[in-house]
């Protein structure tokens, strides 16, 4: 692809592991210069910003929590300190829970709220200041799921945030089309990441069972990748969406295109 992407400036929440990994390391391959935020894991982040500088890019580090304000605050800070500007902002960074929502502790509850969706809003408000203040535009996408529309039994709070992140994309995406910011929301279906990839390398026949009950509620009959996200947020992040804002893109290999049961088999219902 080239979408143009050389010289902007890319900020990722929750760069430097899994998805927010695959776009990071897209965004680079485009040629934008990459703000990597992380929360604990330094080692993980400091392992993309070697890989972007060997393939020629240009990449840095921060870290901050995003569901704390002051946090977010001082790490844009840090960013425009460093790069003089964002043009993109992804807001990766999620958490999951699986607990009923009768049981879910509610400290359990708050967390996955605060850094889910306090998050996206405490980048999105800061970044979109500083993207209006300058002009010219910006760019920001937020990553839902394919459980923001479709519930899935233990997944409570997780399912609430991600329908909320993608109506307040939606929200924002009104109030900042006068000042040509477009907004918008990826909902991705199940993708290869640290958080499955057991269940998807294990050769336990109850693991093999269940992945392969994921394989059969997919059309495409594959789990995608971290760069299939990757390319749908640079194509967004890019001026070949300039028309698209306040959308919901589903990268999900037809997941919630398809309401058709299945047998055990794989095979469908007549
Ligand atoms: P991972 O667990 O592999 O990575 C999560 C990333 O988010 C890590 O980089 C982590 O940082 C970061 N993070 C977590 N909490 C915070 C926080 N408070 N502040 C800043 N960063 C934080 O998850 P995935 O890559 O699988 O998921 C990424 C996004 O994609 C999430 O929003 C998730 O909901 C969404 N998604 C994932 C799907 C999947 O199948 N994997 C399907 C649908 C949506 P650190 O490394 O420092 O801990």
């Amino acid at each position: 692809m080239d979408l143009q992407l050389t010289g902007k400036v890319a900020l990722v929440t929750g760069g430097a592991r899994g998805i927010g990994r695959g776009i990071a390391l897209t965004l680079a391959g485009e040629g934008a210069k990459v703000a990597i935020d992380f929360a604990s894991r330094a080692d993980a982040a400091a392992e993309v910003v070697r890989k972007i500088e060997a393939g020629g890019g240009e990449a840095v580090a921060f870290q901050a929590d995003v569901g704390r304000y002051a946090e977010v605050d001082r790490m844009v800070g840090d960013v425009l300190k460093r790069f003089g500007r964002i043009d993109i902002l992804v807001n990766n960074a999620g958490i999951v829970s699986r607990k009923p929502i009768l049981e879910i502790p509610l400290e359990e509850w708050d967390r996955v709220v605060r850094t889910n969706l306090y998050g996206c809003f405490h980048c999105s408000r800061l970044v979109g200041r500083h993207m209006v203040a300058r002009g010219g535009g910006g760019k920001i996408v937020s990553i839902s799921s394919i459980h923001g529309r479709v519930a899935k039994a233990n997944l409570g709070p997780y399912c609430a945030t991600k329908a909320a992140i993608e109506m307040f994309s939606k929200q924002l995406a009104v109030e900042l089309a006068p000042h040509r910011i477009n907004v918008n929301a990826v909902a991705s279906g199940t993708i290869i990441t640290e958080i499955n990839l057991p269940l998807y390398q294990s050769a336990k026949p109850e693991d093999v069972e269940k992945r392969t009950a994921v394989l059969h509620r997919v059309p495409w009959r594959e789990i995608g990748q971290p760069e299939d996200i990757g390319r749908a947020v640079a194509f967004l992040a890019s001026d070949a969406a300039r028309y698209i804002t306040g959308a919901v893109l589903y990268v999900d290999g037809g997941y919630t295109a398809d309401g058709t049961p299945r047998l055990p088999s794989g095979a469908q219902v007549p």
